[in-house]
């Protein structure tokens, strides 16, 4: 970190600001302008809060040279992180794909589509049983039942699950789940995050709707913080002026999240785009972008479904999607730090 100290600051001030630094452990170079004075702080600037130093009355202006976050940084961690769910892994080259529908609506529905995900190629059946609403009067997704009625799909097929935690209170109900999902509007639900931290459990992180990199990398943090490193960063399209879809699918996330993370990155071109025609394309541009796996809802009678029926694609279109990807593999971008 960088301060730029004001022109002829009162040194008392900026000798409280030294010794406060000093106490954080941290190392101070000086460096004395004609105009300007700087002070180069080295060590862990992590727990320093920029905005405090920029508004202190000696300070001119500071700048972060490295990121606000530690553990989910490559620079802490060159290699690729490899998240292993019940044998599924995700990072290192891998590429998962996980499938199913937005929400599990009855023990037939969920059993059914996942025969037929598992059929056509996909590693982990996802299921939402508490389903986090625009409006209170839709579909809120049948909880508790819901996880139990997933739990069967996995026993028929042997696919592991994932579904949507909403509330720290609901964990005990996911104990049969093997990814937990934190959703888009609960990226910064930093307690359900500070709990999820202290289980050992993968994690499937979603960014927020408008949300940026790197404070979807803060949320990673959070949960790593307290110790579980099993983090998988998902990118689902973010709030853009564009209306024509229902959010903007964020390829350069990919890019950018692999550069400076070692957690595995996969997308949801679903819910990037809300509409089944266009979730084909964006899986392809996904694997080719590099991701290490993606994750797309498939029903079988999209029309009638109580959640997301429009960007839900039928097991026919799913079961093509997987051999294009197949296809693709071979020439997606291979990141190397
Ligand atoms: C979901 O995956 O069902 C979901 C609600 O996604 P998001 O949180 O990205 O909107
Ligand atoms: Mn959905």
């Amino acid at each position: 970190m960088i301060i730029i100290l004001k022109k002829n600051p009162d040194p008392r001030q900026v000798n409280h600001l030294r010794t406060w630094l000093r106490d954080m452990d941290l190392e101070i170079h000086y460096s004395q302008g004609s105009s300007t004075s700087l002070m180069g702080l080295i060590g862990d600037t992590s727990g320093v809060d920029l905005d405090m130093i920029k508004s202190l009355d000696c300070v001119d202006d500071a700048k972060r040279i490295q990121e606000p976050y530690k553990m989910v940084s490559r620079r802490f961690h060159p290699e690729d992180t490899i998240v292993d769910v019940c044998g599924v892994k995700f990072g290192g080259g891998n590429f998962p794909i996980i499938a199913g529908p937005c929400s599990v609506e009855s023990e037939k529905q969920i059993c059914f589509i996942a025969e037929e995900v598992k059929k056509s190629g996909a590693h982990i059946l996802r299921g939402g049983a508490f389903k986090p609403r625009t409006s209170p009067y839709s579909f809120q997704g049948m909880r508790e039942e819901g996880l139990k009625m997933l739990v069967k799909a996995k026993e028929a097929t042997g696919l592991p699950i994932v579904s949507e935690i909403t509330d720290i209170s609901q964990i005990d109900l996911f104990k049969d789940v093997d990814l937990i999902q934190v959703g888009a509007r609960n990226m910064q639900n930093f307690e359900l995050l500070k709990g999820l931290g202290s289980i050992n459990k993968p994690i499937l992180l979603k960014r927020g709707l408008s949300s940026t990199l790197d404070e979807l990398l803060m949320s990673a943090e959070y949960i790593m913080n307290e110790g579980n490193p099993n983090v998988i960063l998902c990118e689902r399209g973010i709030r853009t002026f564009e209306p024509s879809t229902k959010n903007t699918l964020d390829l350069s996330a990919i890019a950018y999240l692999k550069k400076k993370s070692h957690l595995p990155v996969i997308v949801d071109p679903s819910h990037a785009t809300g509409s089944s025609d266009l979730v084909v394309p964006m899986s392809l541009a996904a694997t080719a972008a590099g991701a290490d796996g993606i994750m797309v809802e498939v029903h079988n009678d999209p029309q009638h479904a109580l959640c997301d029926g429009p960007q839900a694609l039928k097991p026919e279109v799913f079961e093509k999607l997987v051999e294009s990807i197949n296809n693709i593999r071979p020439f997606a971008y291979e990141y190397k730090y």
